[in-house]
């Protein structure tokens, strides 16, 4: 019975199929609005050098505080900016407010903001970045943009232009969730990478395990060589840090070092790490 029932699912009217699509719809018509209603934020989550253990980096994350729904999570409403074009908007007040957050922070701490592949397709993108840091005082050097594999998929020239553009202006580039698409070492040779982000599949999860952790220790490898820093994203344990770190990766991030936080708690790590540790045992 239970496989006819499967089978015949989407044949006919399915409750859930229309909740889903009805909840699709209200995100697309209030996210337009959420953004001057000013019900989006910013948080940001540490990427820790697995040595000292200090912050190198604050990955901006989104966050939609809906006076009804709640919180909302960047899965759910990213998409859908996606699929409207809105990403082009949303991405430049996402990347103007993190650097102007951004720019509080000590010097040597860099701030890393996705980019959708439509963000970058835009005309006037790389200028626009730039702009924006300008707007806040932000030197490029400070800014990481993190793009994943989905952004080669239609080899075009708008996308190796703004990646060249913003890197001969000093801005640095992050492979996201390395290991999820086709996770072709063309784009590493081809375009100028200081980091990959080896996805969080290979860390935590059911399907972990010996061979995960050889091709995290075939990753790092890859990087020593090319002088790239390797992070382990989804670290949620401290047998899940020591794996990494044996396995040769320099950073890493996840909710075992702190979840994305907002603004002010970011700048309390920041100072709190940089206490002395005297000032940090007396206070
Ligand atoms: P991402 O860029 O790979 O970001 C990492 C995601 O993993 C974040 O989810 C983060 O909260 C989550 N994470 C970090 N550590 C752990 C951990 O230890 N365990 C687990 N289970 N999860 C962990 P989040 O904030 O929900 O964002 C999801 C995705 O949405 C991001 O994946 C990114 O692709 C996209 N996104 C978020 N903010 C933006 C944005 O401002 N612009 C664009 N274009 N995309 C964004
Ligand atoms: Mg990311
Ligand atoms: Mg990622
Ligand atoms: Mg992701």
């Amino acid at each position: 019975h239970a496989k006819i029932g499967g089978k015949n699912r989407n044949r006919f009217y399915d409750p859930a199929m229309s909740r889903n699509l009805m909840r699709r719809r209200e995100i697309e018509a209030e996210l337009r609005a959420a953004i001057q209603r000013d019900e989006l934020a910013i948080f940001f989550q540490p990427i820790v050098d697995l040595d000292s253990g200090r912050i190198r980096t604050f990955e901006a994350l989104v966050r939609w505080f809906h006076p009804e729904k709640g919180e909302l999570m960047p899965d759910e409403f990213i998409p859908v900016a996606e699929d409207t074009g809105l990403i082009v908007t949303l991405g430049n007040w996402i990347t103007a407010q993190a650097a102007r957050t951004a720019v509080h922070w000590p010097d040597d701490v860099t701030l890393a903001v996705n980019l959708s592949p439509l963000q970058i397709k835009a005309p006037g993108a790389a200028l626009g970045i730039l702009s924006a840091l300008r707007d806040a005082g932000l030197p490029p050097s400070r800014l990481e943009l993190e793009v994943t594999e989905s952004l080669f998929l239609d080899d075009n020239h708008a996308t190796e232009n703004f990646i060249n553009e913003l890197a001969a202006a000093g801005v640095h580039f992050a492979l996201d969730d390395f290991g999820t698409g086709y996770s072709s070492l063309g784009y590493i040779d081809r375009f100028p990478f200081s980091k990959i982000k080896v996805d969080r599949s290979f860390v935590s999860g059911p399907k972990v395990g010996r061979k995960s952790e050889a091709i995290i220790r075939a990753v790092a490898e890859l990087g020593a060589q090319l002088g790239m820093d390797i992070v382990a994203e989804g670290l949620e344990t401290i047998e899940q840090v020591a794996t990494v770190r044996a396995a040769g990766c320099s950073m890493g991030q996840g909710y075992y070092f702190s979840r994305a936080v907002p603004d002010y708690i970011a700048a309390t790590l920041l100072a709190h790490e940089r206490q002395p540790l005297a000032a940090r045992r007396a206070g």
